[in-house]
């Protein structure tokens, strides 16, 4: 990936996300209102790995807005319906925001991972 893709990615028009809330990139969805998309990771690093995203494009949670609240919240309700539909509720999982460079982002669309299925540690990274 060369310099003007990587600013690409910070653009609607080259998101990767947006392409699949588009169904321009197939995936494999597992929740969908007209505000939020879940679907299954690509690479998963657990039994259970989803990404649950706005559909409104957002770079990350840096670009949060007070008018974003209700979906943010939202989003929380529908991981914790996921969770109990995935069997993970009373296992437990982990509900991870990589943000920016140091926070690790490689897609930049804000999107909140859901993580379980398997102990998990006690070590944040
Ligand atoms: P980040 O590192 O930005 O927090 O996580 C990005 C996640 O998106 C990674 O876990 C990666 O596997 C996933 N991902 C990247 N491209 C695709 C894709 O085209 N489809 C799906 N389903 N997941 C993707
Ligand atoms: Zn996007």
């Amino acid at each position: 990936m060369d310099d003007n893709n990587k600013e690409g990615e910070n653009n609607m028009q080259d998101c990767i996300f947006c392409k699949i809330i588009k169904k321009e990139i197939p995936s494999q969805p597992v929740y969908e209102d007209n505000e939020i998309l879940a679907f299954k990771d690509i690479n998963p690093v657990a039994p259970v790995h989803i990404l649950v995203i706005p559909k409104k494009h957002l770079n990350s949670i840096n670009d949060l807005s007070a008018q974003d609240s209700e979906v943010i919240g939202n989003i929380f309700l529908i991981i914790k319906k996921l969770a109990a539909e995935l069997g993970i509720a009373d296992t437990g999982y982990r509900v991870v925001v990589n943000t920016g460079a140091d926070g690790g982002q490689q897609v930049g669309h804000l999107h909140y991972h859901l993580i379980g299925g398997k102990p998990l540690g006690t070590k944040i990274c």
